[in-house]
């Protein structure tokens, strides 16, 4: 591993140092072109400067000054004696009058400027052949960027970490204690992390599903139980003695009765875990689903006194049957753990975003310890379980399943022998 990454690195220095050498030449021939283009614009003002300057000094005399092209330039010539130096540029105006300018005098003044132009701008492109190094410096960050881009792209594990992994995850049993992966190794330290998590939330679901068949096994156990101790009876004296019969009969029915709806009660939560309850979502008037419950209430429960207030606008989105299987709950929950003739109140609230109902009763009520256990499967206060209620502790857990499937929540308020308030806020349907 380490001599690959010794390999990529020199790979990579060279491909920087041939790229900065590129663009070292090629700005190196930009500044090349940009010293000729101004060496050629010095030269054409100064030899316009020259030629301006001797044009001045001519005498032209009476003549109008209009010349042809041709006559121009046979006017103007350059004439050489027998040394180079001899150099004159002439202005023949007649005859007579003829300028003679010595060009040597004139490049002798020019000359200088020349030489030391030339020596700078030659250093500077001397300099700039050597200015590589200083575009490798320039452009090592992002040389850095690519090398790492191409390490993570690159980035592939051997195949015996894999093979490691492989054989942790093996040697881990689903009915074990042992469920965490360990193989020790840095790089896979964070898949490790992940499929951990992992396997405690599915320990965790296990965990409860277990818990779950063997609350509802506990709980069918005693209504099989008292069936069976009711048919014994019946079998032994039922036969002779008319009030054992109807006893029996009686209690055989309540029995079957709460074997059916707690039966029911599990299927339910079966098929919610299992992703298998369907609802069927319209928007409709909470105001109306809470009526028809407050209504039936008070029609089979005389003993407690109902009242319902209701508020306009109070429409939502979500499964009538359901909602109203979730307002019936919580209804006989009320009505069981309080006494006759207390008040179950039934409201109906719409504020900004949100519409809710409350259920609330004047019930035993629940201390802060017991509240946090409610929506637990099979969860029963000491207090409802020493009472006659009859229920199962399934039924909250179904009503915030409900709830839960229609983004919804549950609030609770309960003093001891003072009562009990449930909130379910709901999401307001749009208009
Ligand atoms: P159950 O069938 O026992 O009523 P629930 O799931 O409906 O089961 O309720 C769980 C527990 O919560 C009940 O056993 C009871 O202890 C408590 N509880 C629920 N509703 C009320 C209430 N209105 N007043 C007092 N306690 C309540």
């Amino acid at each position: 591993m380490g001599e690959s990454t010794a390999k990529k690195k020199e790979y990579s220095t060279k491909g920087m140092s041939s790229i900065a050498r590129k663009i070292s030449v090629s700005i190196w021939l930009k500044r090349f072109g940009d010293v000729l283009f101004l060496d050629f614009l010095i030269l054409v003002l100064v030899c316009g400067s020259y030629f301006y300057y001797c044009e001045k000094q001519v005498d032209w005399g009476s003549g109008d000054g209009s010349v042809t092209e041709e006559e121009w330039r046979d006017n103007r010539y350059f004439i050489t004696g027998q040394d180079k130096t001899d150099l004159l540029y002439v202005i023949q105006v007649d005859e007579d009058s003829v300028y003679k300018f010595p060009v040597y005098d004139f490049l002798k003044y020019v000359f200088p400027g020349a030489v030391v132009l030339l020596i700078c701008q030659g250093l500077r492109l001397f300099f700039a052949m050597f200015q590589t190094s200083e575009i490798r410096r320039k452009l090592k960050p992002l040389n850095d960027l690519a090398v790492k881009a191409e390490r993570i792209s690159g980035l592939s594990f051997d195949t015996g970490q894999f093979e490691s992994l492989e054989h942790a995850i093996e040697s881990i049993s689903p009915d074990g204690p042992e469920t965490q992966i360990h193989t020790g190794n840095k790089d896979l330290q964070s898949i490790e992390v992940a499929l951990n998590n992992l396997l405690k939330r599915m320990k965790e679901s296990q965990r409860q599903q277990a818990r779950f068949v063997s609350d509802a096994s506990h709980e069918l156990r005693t209504p099989i139980a008292v069936i069976q101790g009711y048919v014994n009876m019946l079998d032994r004296w039922g036969k002779e003695d008319e009030s054992v019969l109807n006893e029996s009969i009686e209690a055989l029915k309540n029995e079957s009765q709460h074997m059916k709806e707690l039966v029911e009660q599990l299927l339910f939560l079966a098929r919610g875990d299992s992703g298998r309850n369907t609802l069927h979502k319209v928007r409709f008037d909470l105001n109306t689903v809470i009526r028809e419950v407050f209504e039936e209430s008070m029609m089979i429960d005389q003993k407690h006194k109902y009242t319902f207030a209701e508020c306009p606008n109070a429409f939502v989105v979500g499964d009538i049957a359901m909602i109203k299987q979730s307002v019936r709950i919580l209804v006989q929950n009320g009505a069981k753990y309080s006494k006759e003739g207390d008040t179950i109140r039934f409201g109906v609230k719409a504020e900004g975003g949100q519409v809710s109902y409350s259920i609330q009763d004047e019930g035993i009520g629940m201390r802060d310890t017991e509240v946090v256990h409610i929506f637990e499967r099979f969860y029963r206060s000491d207090q409802a379980r020493n009472g006659e209620t009859g229920g199962s502790g399934l039924g909250l857990s179904i009503a915030k399943w409900i709830v839960d499937a229609h983004e919804g929540v549950i609030e609770v308020l309960s003093r001891p022998e003072i009562g009990t308030r449930f909130t379910v806020i709901l999401k307001k349907a749009e208009d």
